[in-house]
């Protein structure tokens, strides 16, 4: 396997295995909400659906996400803020940007997530998003930066 080596899913510029792998696999290595937050972008590309849940506050965590049906194309994140947390505080915001396609419109996600600290580790708690549509032509350059076509690269055709 050479997917460690290869720059992280959430665009950070680092490798995978410096970067959310070691996070993935141990949820207390996400000493702040930043990090927790990355981890979790890569775990919705990987469809890691037991890590996404086990990151989500009880309070508002979903029964199910059902992401092996999921169609959902990631092309990447992008922080934008991020609360620097004081050792005494237990809650935390990051602002970020996903872009991602689904069939033929690329989606961009805004979102401002909130975080809680319970017992030392940090928690997706909820969000505000705003999400931004746009169909892609068929014969433009896909979004996914390629430099396919869009409809010999991600798009979908659904139904
Ligand atoms: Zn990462
Ligand atoms: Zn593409």
């Amino acid at each position: 396997m050479t997917i460690n080596f290869a720059p992280c899913f959430c665009c950070s510029d680092r490798p995978f295995n410096l970067c959310c792998e070691p996070i993935l696999q141990d949820h207390a290595k996400a000493t702040v909400p930043e990090v927790l937050m990355r981890s979790r972008y890569t775990a919705y590309v990987l469809k890691n659906e037991t890590y996404l849940l086990a990151t989500w506050a009880p309070s508002t965590r979903p029964g199910a996400l059902l992401l092996e049906e999921s169609t959902t194309k990631w092309l990447g994140l992008e922080i934008i803020a991020s609360t620097e947390v004081v050792p005494e505080s237990d809650t935390g915001e990051v602002e970020f940007k996903a872009r991602f396609i689904e069939g033929d419109q690329l989606y961009t996600m805004h979102e401002k997530s909130r975080f809680i600290r319970h017992s030392g580790l940090w928690y997706y708690l909820d969000g505000t998003c705003e999400i931004d549509k746009q169909k892609v032509a068929r014969n433009g350059h896909c979004p996914c930066g390629s430099g396919k076509k869009f409809k010999r690269c991600c798009l979908q055709i659904t139904s």
